[in-house]
């Protein structure tokens, strides 16, 4: 027996089509997109739409494609990282972190990640396929499901988890539209983040697209010697013409880039790191947000420690550049993108070896 699609594999449109050809007022589909924004677990949860018709929803579509496979939870219950299997069965993780005053979600484009950082845990196994746009809406829709019970409310998206989003840029640009649509999850387009390792084409694409969502650049590195070896797309899209783009979108959007740094111990957190990175940037609409390296297994990388974190953010101050620290979530969740997948495929593989 073939699995029933997903409700969301269908757009708006079709779904009015399959309502109408039943005889039933295409409202129903904007009720229906209601209540998987509020987190409506089945089909039957939705009270107002008839119950003949949930029924025969649930007997055509299923409400979502992901299984929860593993769950992780760190940071006293703030940050709660989950590992879906997707259908087909490749597996992707999604991280939920509570703040003061803002719910994010980091969601994952890509099983597995064809740029292969050397630092990277989802970098190190064999690259399993792009996500559908239902997939990485799916992801949204399962922490929006999860959030309201806690009083809280999904209020940012960053693409930040497994894969690089450019490389699936047609359907990351489709769920953004959606995971922005007022009668689906409605995140202001200004509050999702597009993380991307450098694939300048597509961010001059992106810069086309009219959604203004904020572009943060995985750069690790200011000279291309270096930046090669760590973010190894740099040798086809160089460091310059990167920053370059960057820039063009800016300009076009208004809206200031994000320069993500991994800070990696006597590898870029030097003085010489520090003037690199002023060159390049200063003048630019840009910010620098330092991420203290979360240990990979199997990487030769080190994180540096809190003084050294301290130094080479007053190093990058003096260089008269906007700098932010990041908070290091879940440390005790498997917290670097790709980590709890490696750990479930490892016990998986110790069950069926056993
Ligand atoms: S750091 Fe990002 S771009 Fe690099 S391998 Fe990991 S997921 Fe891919």
């Amino acid at each position: 027996m073939t699995e029933r699609p997903p409700i969301l594999s269908i757009s708006a449109r079709e779904l009015e089509a399959w309502l109408s050809s039943r005889d039933v007022p295409t409202y129903r589909r904007k009720q229906l997109w209601g209540w998987l924004a509020r987190g409506a677990a089945s089909f039957d949860d939705m009270r107002d739409i008839p119950k003949p018709l949930r029924a025969e929803l649930d007997h055509e579509f299923r409400i979502t494609s992901l299984r929860p496979v593993a769950v992780s939870q760190a940071d006293r219950g703030l940050t709660t990282k989950t590992l879906y299997e997707l259908d087909g069965g490749h597996s992707v993780e999604a991280v939920v972190m509570r703040y003061a005053d803002r719910s994010t979600l980091c969601i994952s484009s890509q099983a597995g990640c064809p740029i292969g950082c050397p630092f990277c845990a989802t970098g190190k196994f064999p690259f399993g396929r792009n996500l559908k746009s239902h997939e990485i809406v799916e992801q949204a829709l399962d922490a929006a499901r999860m959030l309201p019970a806690e009083g809280r409310r999904l209020s940012h998206v960053v693409f930040m988890g497994m894969g690089e989003p450019m490389a699936n840029y047609q359907a990351v640009v489709e769920s953004v539209r959606r995971i922005s649509d007022p009668e689906l999850l409605a995140i202001s387009p200004r509050r999702v983040v597009i993380s991307t390792s450098g694939l300048i084409p597509r961010i001059d694409q992106l810069g086309q697209e009219k959604l203004a969502v904020t572009l943060a650049i995985s750069l690790h590195a200011a000279r291309d010697d270096l930046r090669d070896v760590l973010v190894p797309i740099n040798r086809k899209y160089p460091v310059a013409d990167l920053v370059a783009s960057a820039q063009s979108y800016a300009d076009r959007t208004s809206r200031r880039v994000s320069y993500e740094w991994v800070l990696l111990a006597g590898v870029n957190d030097t003085e010489r790191d520090a003037a690199e990175l002023g060159r390049l940037l200063r003048g630019k609409l840009a910010h620098v947000n330092l991420i203290p390296f979360n240990p990979v297994d199997d990487t030769p990388y080190r994180a540096p420690d809190r003084g050294g974190v301290r130094r080479f953010r007053q190093l990058v101050e003096a260089q008269g550049l906007n700098v932010t620290v990041r908070d290091t979530r879940g440390r005790e969740a498997d917290a670097a993108c790709g980590q709890l997948h490696e750990r479930v495929m490892r016990e998986r593989s110790a069950v069926t070896a056993s």
